[in-house]
């Protein structure tokens, strides 16, 4: 029996915008599901890629895969070719392509951004780019980095904007300096999404 599946490719962007209030960061955009289904990756072990050769952000790269990992949920596994997830530094301009209507009515600043692929069932890749020029003009301390990328990581594996938490990584409005962190509530998500069948 045949049967042809028409590959589906799903673009989703996730922006992270700064308003013209310093230092809040809004998520807008941001959910890797369809109408019924979330989509994850087929296996809890990931292959993630640096593309880039910052040495400060592959620091903050490295700090974020060991909180996930951390969780015991997930394994993120470095490699240097062909990563599921692959993360780099991109000068995001407000009205690129890969800005949402909202973002470019907005006309903010995009600090991150991740596209995911599906094939219809489950996540076929993951492009996260983080601005970092605009990071660094906005003075976003390490910290606040690296609570950039776990956010933008956690889009990358299948996770939505969690609005009822605060304290959630994935909180879609949040701080600069905020508390949000890789939280207890996150995590229950992650082992929720991975413990469900890929989307049929
Ligand atoms: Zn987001």
């Amino acid at each position: 029996m045949h049967k042809s599946h028409s590959i589906k490719k799903l673009l989703l962007t996730v922006i992270v915008l700064i308003l013209a209030n310093f230092g809040v960061v809004i998520p807008i955009h941001a959910d890797t599901t369809n109408d019924n289904c979330n989509f994850h990756w087929h296996t809890p072990s990931v292959y993630v890629q640096s593309k880039t050769s910052s040495k400060g952000y592959n620091k903050l790269f490295d700090q974020a895969i060991r909180k996930y990992n951390q969780t015991n949920t997930i394994t993120l596994v470095k490699t240097t070719s062909a990563g599921q997830i692959t993360f780099s530094l991109k000068h995001i301009l407000p009205k690129s392509p890969a800005a949402t209507d909202n973002a470019k009515l907005l006309g903010d600043t995009i600090l991150g951004n991740t596209h995911w692929e599906s094939d219809g069932t489950q996540l076929t890749s993951c492009q996260i780019q983080i601005n970092n020029r605009d990071l660094n003009q906005y003075g976003y301390t390490r910290q606040a980095k690296l609570h950039v990328i776990e956010h933008e990581l956690g889009h990358a594996l299948g996770l939505s904007h969690n609005s009822n938490d605060p304290k959630s990584i994935m909180y879609p409005v949040t701080k600069w300096n905020s508390k949000a962190k890789l939280a207890r509530n996150d995590i229950n998500n992650l082992k929720q999404l991975y413990s469900q069948p890929i989307c049929g």
